[in-house]
C-alpha cells in the first residue's frame, strides 16, 4: 500500500465529498444493522442481503442513485472486511464514520490505464463521476494496482492509496518447510536459524525522535509550533515505515522463493499489542519493544509480512497455534518455563539442547506441532515420509 497526495480540482473536490458521503451512509447502515442484533435474534443481514438492500435504497432515494453504485457496494465489502476482521480477533468491532473526520472511499476494478504518468512530478487517476484527478508522483507507482482508496483527512488533505495484490510466486518443488517466528532480539527467526532484523530507527533518528517528543511537550496545545513538531514526528514515523515495508516486500519474496511450505504463528495481533506481559500460557514477548513509536511499526510490520506471504506464496502459508512455542524443546518436545534462559537464550532442562530462543520457537512453528496442555506431541499430518520435510539448521 503507497499513498500519494491526491490534488483535485474545487469542483472536483465536491464531487469526491459526495463519494465519501454516500460510502459514509453505507457503511453506518450495516454498523446500525449490526448494532441492532444480539444472541438469539435471526442473523444480521450478510454482504448479499444488504447489496439488495443497497439496490432497494438507490430507488428509493435520488441523491444515493446519482452516486457510484460501486463505491456503495465496496463501502459494504469493507464493512464485510471489517466485520470477519472482527471475529477473527485481529481487530475491533467496525463502529461509525463521522463526516468530517472518517472520509474516503475504495474503487476497485481500476485498469492500469486509469492511472497515467504526466511528467516527473504528477500522476492522474480516472476516478468514476469525477474524471481524471492530478496526484503527486513522489514515488513509483506499484505494478498490478487493482484498487485504490481514497481519503480526506481531518486537515482537509486528499490521499490516494494504491492496492497492488503482487503475483503469487510458483513454490520452487524443493519439499522444504520454513517456520517463521516473531522474534523478540530481531523481528523474525527462521527455524534455519537465520535471524532477520527489519531495519528500525537508526541512533540518529532515535535521537531526533527524543528531541521532537521534548520539544512537543514544551509546546501549547493548538498552536502552530507544536503543529510544526507534530509534522516532523510524522514525516519521520513515514520514513521508517517505508524502510519497514520495502524489507517486508524482500523478505516475503525470498522466503516465498526458497521454501515449498512457510509456517507461521497464528497470532492475535490485537492481543499482542493489549497486554505485553501476557499470561502463563502466552508469555508476553516484546516486551521491551512495546513501547513507543516502534510499537506500531513492528505490529504493522509483522501483520504486513504475513499478509504479503500470503500474497506471494498463494497456498503455501500455513498459521500454527502458537501456544508454548516459546518454551518448548524443539528437540525433546519438553515445555518448561525454565526452558528459556534470558529472552535470546533457550536451554531445555530435560535434554539441555541450548539454541537461539528465537530460533526454538520458528522450528516448533516449522514443526506445526499442535501441543496440548500436557506437552504431548501431535504431529500434522500422517505418513510423515511424504510430507514436506523441514528445511535444515543451516549454521
Ligand atoms: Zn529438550
Amino acid at each position: 500500500m503507497s499513498r500519494y497526495r491526491l490534488s483535485p480540482t474545487l469542483e472536483q473536490e465536491v464531487g469526491l465529498l459526495e463519494h465519501c458521503a454516500h460510502a459514509r451512509f453505507v457503511w453506518n447502515l450495516a454498523v446500525e444493522q449490526h448494532s441492532c442484533w444480539w444472541p438469539g435474534r435471526a442473523a444480521a443481514p450478510g454482504y448479499f442481503e444488504q447489496a439488495r438492500q443497497l439496490t432497494e435504497a438507490r430507488a428509493e432515494f435520488a441523491w444515493l442513485r446519482a452516486g457510484s453504485v460501486m463505491v456503495q457496494q465496496q463501502a459494504l465489502r469493507d464493512f464485510a472486511q471489517a466485520m470477519r476482521n472482527f471475529f477473527a480477533g485481529t481487530h475491533r468491532r467496525p463502529t461509525w464514520r463521522k463526516a468530517g473526520r472518517h472520509e474516503g472511499f475504495r474503487q476497485v476494478s481500476v485498469k492500469p490505464e486509469q492511472i497515467q504518468r504526466l511528467n516527473r512530478k504528477h500522476g492522474r487517476v480516472w476516478v468514476r463521476k469525477v474524471g481524471w484527478v492530478r496526484f503527486r508522483w513522489s514515488r513509483a507507482v506499484p505494478n498490478g494496482v487493482k484498487s485504490y482508496r481514497i481519503t480526506h483527512d481531518r486537515a482537509g488533505r486528499w490521499h490516494i492509496a494504491f492496492a497492488a495484490v503482487p503475483d503469487p510466486i510458483p513454490a520452487p518443488g524443493n519439499n522444504l518447510i520454513v517456520g517463521v517466528d516473531r522474534g523478540v532480539a530481531v523481528s523474525s527467526a527462521l527455524s534455519t536459524g537465520e535471524l532477520l532484523s527489519a531495519p528500525g530507527l537508526t541512533s540518529g533518528e532515535q535521537q531526533r525522535l527524543d528531541r521532537l517528543h521534548r520539544a512537543l511537550a514544551r509546546r501549547q496545545r493548538g498552536s502552530k509550533r507544536r503543529g510544526r513538531v507534530r509534522r516532523a514526528i510524522a514525516r519521520l514515523a513515514a520514513r521508517i515505515t517505508d524502510r519497514r515495508k520495502d524489507w517486508v516486500e524482500k523478505t516475503s519474496t525470498s522466503l516465498a522463493r526458497g521454501f515449498d511450505v512457510i509456517r507461521v504463528e497464528n497470532l492475535r495481533i490485537r492481543g499482542m499489542t493489549r497486554s505485553a506481559k501476557g499470561t502463563v500460557e502466552s508469555p508476553g514477548r516484546n516486551v521491551r519493544q512495546k513501547a513507543g513509536l516502534n510499537r506500531g511499526i513492528l505490529t504493522n510490520g509483522w501483520g504486513l509480512l504475513v499478509t504479503r506471504l500470503e500474497h506471494k506464496a498463494f497456498g503455501r502459508v500455513e498459521k500454527v497455534k502458537a501456544a508454548f512455542t516459546s518454551q518448548q524443546c524443539s528437540a525433546c518436545g519438553h515445555i518448561a518455563p525454565e526452558n528459556r534462559k534470558s529472552q535470546a537464550v533457550f536451554q531445555c532442562v530435560a535434554c539441555g539442547v541450548t539454541c537461539n530462543a528465537d530460533v526454538n520457537a520458528a522450528r516448533n512453528i516449522a514443526a506445526g506441532r499442535a501441543v496440548t496442555a500436557r506437552g504431548a506431541l501431535q504431529p500434522l499430518g500422517g505418513a510423515v515420509n511424504r510430507e514436506p520435510q523441514l528445511a535444515p539448521l543451516a549454521l
